[in-house]
């Protein structure tokens, strides 16, 4: 089973979405979200600051609008959380000499244990839809099988993604 529906189009594509929720399914009477990503490419890193952001707009219910902006702030704010605990609690019990010169990798081992039920849970119930943004591709990543199809029908520029 894809954990992820994967269509691919050209950055510079207009993308256009089926008219149904993209997380649920029901009339979204004209709602939209604004989902926002950064390219990705061998300069992320680098440019991490000025990094050309990517921005696309499907359909979300005022039901779902809500929950989905939740689970985005989620994403990026959960897995800072989860490193500022370990700092906050870890650190201090590693003053010991002993620890002191292990001290950056049990931090950074504890913070991968702590985040990894997270991310676990990302993966068994992925978001709606997700983006990715390379230089001059854009990968559209969809829980929902069907409406991955719907939205490859509309766009006739979408290439399908290999599942690995
Ligand atoms: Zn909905």
């Amino acid at each position: 089973m894809p954990l992820s529906t994967d269509v691919n189009l050209p950055r510079t594509h207009l993308a256009k979405y089926p008219e149904r929720c993209v997380s649920c399914g029901a009339d979204p009477q004209g709602k939209t979200i604004r989902i926002w990503t950064h390219t990705i490419g061998w300069w992320t890193f680098l440019l991490w600051a000025f990094g050309k952001g990517f921005t696309t707009q499907p359909p979300v219910c005022g039901d779902c609008v809500l929950r989905f902006r939740a689970q985005r702030w989620g994403r990026s704010l959960v897995p800072l959380l989860v490193a500022l605990l370990v700092l906050v609690l870890i650190w201090p019990l590693l003053e010991r000499n002993p620890f002191l010169e292990f001290r950056k990798w049990i931090i950074m081992c504890s913070i991968l244990l702590c985040s990894a039920p997270y991310f676990l849970w990302e993966v068994i119930f992925p978001p709606a839809i997700d983006i990715t943004a390379f230089n001059d591709r854009v990968d559209y990543e969809f829980a929902d099988e069907n409406y991955a199809y719907d939205f490859a029908e509309l766009n006739e520029e979408a290439e399908w993604v290999e599942i690995s």
